[in-house]
């Protein structure tokens, strides 16, 4: 259970992170009447959001699974066709690719399991798939096709949240300032709106206990709530999380216009990426709209060490030519590096966090943190403003999480 917390919607909540997760929840948040002071370290969408694929997509492995990411797609369905030209919208669908008989069994498995949810799916035969896409290896013997699934660029979508959306007047953005700290202000109590008061555009509290926070070489601001979604960072905020960067690989090639028309995954990636701490490589390959092939990608625990490592890259390219032989012609221009913000549960956190009145987490969505986003946003809208959640929170609720831990 979250506990009870009350917003006055003319005071401002605070935002840490202008990444994809932040920036949805901002305007959600405005669109619901608030007034949002979004900081950043960095530039608006620089973090984890710019590293990745921007693919978005539809996951049934569980119910509970579905519920946001489902919720999350349903949300993005409606948004897609308002956004700009520059966020890429692609909706390409997604090819799961079966290389043998076991994987042309999860491919039929997850095609039931899409279709209980009402997503479209179908499995597709080698021969159908070879029509579809050419470039595909002849030895594949089939592959789940997810229609619905789509591409976006997400840093621009960050910045159509934050400055083009239709309250984005009521947004406030800070970029290039950190935030070195949270605290609450002296009392007990969790703050409510009226405790709240504006004072020449800051907050003030009046009593009880508001949540608080330092920028660097600032001084300390009140706010009626403060939401922690700073990917990475969240680990410097609240350590209590257990928040780890899991390093992937992108490569990225010249313009090839055509050459896939999907985005083309191989089937054991969702077991890959549950591998626990050991490194991994999945086959991940995405057409972009400029033509570009993105080629993916690979799951490592290595801190926070950006530098390219030639033993997985070669890996992640081996394994993209096994499934595309004729990536192998392609001009590869850039690889890069980029950090999944990873929770100990494979769980993102939605909720208010224990023992900080007034403090909320949206954090840890690893590698799907573009696909649900958008109902993460709704869902922590929801209980910052005691609104009843359209969906449950109790698969990511911190109160229930941490509390169970320290028990453990
Ligand atoms: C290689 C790779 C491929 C991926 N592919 C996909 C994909 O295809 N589909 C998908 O759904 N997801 C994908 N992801 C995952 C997705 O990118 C992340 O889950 C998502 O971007 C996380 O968003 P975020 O807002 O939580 O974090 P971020 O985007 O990192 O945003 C956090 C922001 O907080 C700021 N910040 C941190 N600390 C502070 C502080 N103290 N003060 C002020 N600001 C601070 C940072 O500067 C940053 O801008 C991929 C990730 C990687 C690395």
């Amino acid at each position: 259970m979250t506990a009870r917390h009350s917003v006055n919607t003319r005071s401002d909540i605070a935002v840490i992170g202008a990444g994809v997760i932040g920036a949805s929840i901002a305007a959600e948040l405005a669109a619901r009447g608030a007034h949002v002071t979004v900081f950043d370290r960095g530039e608006l969408g620089g973090g984890a959001t710019a590293e990745g694929m921007g693919h978005l997509l539809f996951l049934a492995d569980s119910p509970a699974q579905f519920e946001l990411i489902g919720r999350s797609m349903e949300l993005w369905g409606r948004l897609l066709p308002d956004l700009p030209p520059g966020c890429e919208v692609d909706k390409c669908g997604t090819l799961w690719l079966a290389a043998d008989d076991e994987d042309l069994a999860t491919a039929h498995e997850k095609t039931a399991g899409l279709r209980r949810f009402g997503v479209e799916a179908e499995v597709v035969d080698a021969a159908q798939l070879r029509q579809i896409e050419p470039e595909l290896a002849h030895d594949l013997l089939g592959a789940m096709r997810v229609p619905e699934d789509a591409v976006v660029y997400p840093p621009r979508v960050v910045s159509y949240w934050l400055n083009e959306s239709p309250a984005a007047n009521r947004i406030t953005v800070r970029a290039h300032e950190t935030v070195e700290e949270l605290g609450s202000t002296s009392g007990s109590g969790t703050a409510t709106g009226s405790d709240v008061v504006a004072s020449g555009g800051q907050r003030r509290a009046r009593g009880g206990s508001a949540p608080r926070l330092r920028t660097a070489g600032g001084d300390w601001e009140t706010y009626s709530a403060i939401i922690v979604a700073s990917g990475v960072g969240t680990a410097k905020l609240l350590p209590e999380v257990g928040i780890q960067p899991r390093k992937g690989h992108l490569a990225i090639t010249d313009r090839y216009p055509g050459f896939l028309r999907h985005q083309v995954v191989e089937l054991a990636y969702v077991k890959n990426t549950h591998m626990g701490e050991g490194d991994s490589v999945s086959m991940n390959v995405q057409p972009r709209s400029t033509g570009q092939v993105l080629i993916g990608s690979c799951r490592q625990f290595a801190g926070l060490d950006r530098s390219v490592d030639p033993g997985i890259t070669k890996r992640m390219i081996d394994q993209a030519i096994r499934y595309v032989p004729s990536i192998r012609t392609l001009q590869i221009l850039r690889i890069w590096t980029g950090f999944r913000p990873a929770s100990p549960d494979d769980r993102p956190w939605i909720g208010a966090i224990p023992g900080r009145p007034g403090v909320f987490i949206a954090s840890g969505h690893e590698g799907l943190g573009i696909t649900s986003a958008m109902g993460t946003a709704e869902l922590l809208t929801d209980i910052v403003m005691n609104a009843q959640p359209r969906i449950s929170n109790e698969l990511y609720d911190p109160a229930t999480r941490l509390v169970g831990a320290e028990k453990a």
